[in-house]
């Protein structure tokens, strides 16, 4: 039978989400920042760990009554609103198109969170233009959602299905390391970007991995 409460949602489990991708940023800053000083400029550490923190401050005001979409908006607004860098606008648009697609469902089922994330990687297409392959953050975002789907359509359960993703989003992560940069910063390197893991899919990878622990405790 499946367990009604593993295939919902609530804002509380965003916001662990969040807590643990704050964690997950201040813990892996230096290494994210290093990752950005082979083939960037040595901020997405800080910029990340800035952005996560931003949040935590924001939507620990929001109180645990608070929707998933309300959660996410807010997410989005404070790193859309206050953090420098592509990677935070891109994934503050990204939350807040999220957010939307949650609109005011005080509890998300699992179909729903997919959209969610869907419409998140819409987003950050859309803003910046990046198509898999080109050694960016839509290198994990995007197979790990592949994989969601797949899970989910074969009667996975929310927290199995995202562990799934987490996975495949790592593996996309590595497989950046081969690529050459055609986005963002790390494409003035041209083939000088080759043999580097990008930063913004690793940070992506750590996103997702957040979700599914987040997903993984009691909902
Ligand atoms: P900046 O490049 O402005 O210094 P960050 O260092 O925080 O910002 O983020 C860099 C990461 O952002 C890259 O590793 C890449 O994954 C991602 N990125 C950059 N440009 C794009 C883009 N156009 N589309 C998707 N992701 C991008
Ligand atoms: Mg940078």
């Amino acid at each position: 039978m499946v367990d009604h409460a593993m295939r919902t949602v609530t804002g509380q489990m965003v916001q662990r989400w969040l807590a643990m991708c704050a964690a997950g940023c201040r813990e892996h800053s230096d290494y994210l920042t290093q990752l950005d000083a082979a083939i960037g400029d040595a901020d997405h550490g800080a910029n990340m760990n800035r952005g996560f923190t931003a949040i935590m401050r924001r939507v620990s005001g929001l109180g645990p009554e608070a929707t998933p979409g309300a959660v996410l908006t807010a997410a989005g607004e404070t790193l859309v609103s206050s953090i420098g860098g592509a990677s935070a606008a891109l994934w503050g648009t990204a939350l807040r198109h999220a957010g939307c697609v949650m609109g005011a469902e005080p509890v998300a089922d699992a179909n729903l969170l997919a959209s969610a994330l869907d419409a998140a990687h819409a987003a950050i297409i859309e803003l910046g233009m990046a198509q898999e392959g080109d050694k960016t953050m839509v290198d994990a975002l995007a197979p790990a959602l592949r994989a969601l789907h797949q899970a989910l359509d074969d009667g996975a359960d929310l927290a199995d299905a995202l562990e799934q993703a987490s996975a495949a989003g790592e593996e996309g992560m590595r497989a950046t390391i081969p690529l050459m940069a055609l986005k963002g910063r790390a494409s003035y390197l041209g083939p000088r970007s080759v043999g580097h893991q990008d930063p913004g899919a690793t940070s992506t990878a750590l996103i997702l991995a957040a979700l599914a622990g987040a997903a993984d405790g009691d909902l």
